[in-house]
């Protein structure tokens, strides 16, 4: 009997990982810069904890998460996303003690039990960052840019970014008030779980992927028009930052993100490949229906909710998975698994192509030599299976003229080198 793997859980392979490690790379290197540092945290945690911050009524908790009792009987999930995490870990490591402006992110698996389809599993992986301290524009502002830069560094350039304000306590409210009397009014266009929402969490009405609601919701009070002075002069600054760093927005009044703690400034950055006619369907952009590769925004009131002190805080969540597709459509250069590749002939080329293999590794030089002495036409193979645009050719008569070959893969020429300049030569070409 063959096992399989199970439903939306998938391997990724050895062929796959050059592009996963160019994008981890990418978006570390961006995140250190910004004076992040990476925190690494449990696979599953205590349950409550995700019904405490997501939110019970929403379709992550409610529908999507993965939970089950231990041994001892306690209720464990496999997490859903990782900001409930963070905060726990933040507040459970006094990590507010260090610095009054935290910033930390992570990486890694994911758990939704959601209906498997393009560029979503039920075991995903996101990358998060967090930053704890300051409920200043000026922080939104910068966090949005430095997504938007790290982007277009990887020429992700038909990437757009939508803003939204969703408030606060003060003016929430009023907001989910005006809200319930448009559902009630609407009553007869909703789903059943849409008029379920309308009581127990209003908001949650604009996660309906039913095509009628969404109908019914288009006219539908906005949170924009409802906003308090504060968060009014907050979301002004926002978007009068982001101007400021020429970082191109939209306002998208409907994005209210799948979860509950969000306050002030939500946003998602969409993939707009494929949308570019209005009658190309969704499913011709690279992510299908799901556009959105990354997403998040303020929780201002999360820290405090979990039992911390009072503590503003903005992160965001970027799909890998998502991502990796948008890089599939333009390959990025990727480093090959071998830039020179040492095609050895003879017992005693193996033997100093084996030293030179190191002393090339002692240099930065990504080598690689074959061991199973074939002919010259299939270590050239090797080598083009590789993508080494170099190959190092070496035989008896090499080592008796101390001189080598040395293949361009590109262009087929090949020159004729001293084995003492070899490396010398290698390096300059690298540099
Ligand atoms: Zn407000
Ligand atoms: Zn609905």
């Amino acid at each position: 009997m063959q096992i399989k793997a199970p439903k939306g859980v998938a391997d990724i392979l050895p062929d796959d990982i050059p592009m996963w490690r160019y994008m981890e790379h990418a978006l570390r290197s961006a995140l250190e810069r910004s004076g992040f540092a990476e925190i690494r945290l449990p696979i599953f945690e205590n349950s409550q904890l995700f019904s405490h911050s997501i939110g019970a009524e929403t379709d992550i908790v409610a529908k999507e998460m993965y939970t089950f009792q231990d041994n001892g009987g306690r209720s464990l999930s496999l997490r859903p996303e990782g900001t409930a995490s963070a905060v726990r870990a933040y507040l459970e490591n006094r990590l507010y003690e260090r610095n009054p402006i935290c910033r930390i992110f992570y990486m890694g698996p994911m758990f939704r039990a959601e209906r498997p389809q393009k560029g979503r599993y039920r075991q995903f992986h996101q990358l998060g960052a967090e930053v704890f301290g300051t409920d200043s524009a000026y922080l939104d502002a910068e966090i949005l840019a430095l997504l938007m830069r790290c982007f277009k560094r990887m020429q992700l350039t038909s990437l757009k970014l939508q803003l939204n304000s969703l408030g606060c306590p003060e003016c929430r409210p009023q907001y989910k008030r005006q809200l319930v009397v448009f559902l009630g009014d609407n009553q007869a266009g909703l789903c059943a779980d849409c008029m379920r929402r309308a009581d127990t969490n209003p908001l949650r009405v604009f996660d309906c992927k039913n095509p009628g609601c969404k109908e019914v919701l288009a006219p539908a009070p906005q949170s924009l028009t409802s906003l308090c002075g504060a968060c009014k002069d907050h979301f002004e600054q926002v978007k009068e930052l982001l101007t400021t760093l020429e970082v191109a927005f939209e306002i998208n009044p409907r994005l209210v993100r799948g979860l509950d703690y969000y306050t002030r400034t939500a946003f998602e950055i969409v993939s707009s490949q494929g949308d570019k006619s209005p009658d190309k369907s969704p499913d011709q952009s690279p992510l299908g229906a799901q556009n959105a590769v990354a997403g998040g925004g303020r929780f201002d009131g999360l820290v405090e909710q979990l039992g911390g002190p009072k503590t503003p805080a903005f992160g965001f969540a970027i799909g890998l998975e998502r991502l990796l597709l948008l890089l599939q459509e333009q390959p990025p250069a990727i480093e090959p698994s071998a830039w020179v590749y040492l095609a050895l002939l003879g017992e005693k080329a193996k033997r100093k192509g084996f030293i030179l293999q190191q002393n090339l590794r002692q240099q930065g030089i990504t080598v690689q030599m074959n061991y199973a002495d074939q002919c010259l036409k299939k270590q050239l193979k090797s080598a083009h299976n590789l993508g080494a645009p170099y190959v190092v050719i070496m035989g008896d008569d090499e080592i008796k003229n101390q001189r080598v070959i040395l293949k361009d893969m590109k262009d087929g020429t090949q020159e004729n080198v001293p084995l003492e300049q070899l490396i010398g030569k290698l390096a300059e070409i690298n540099s």
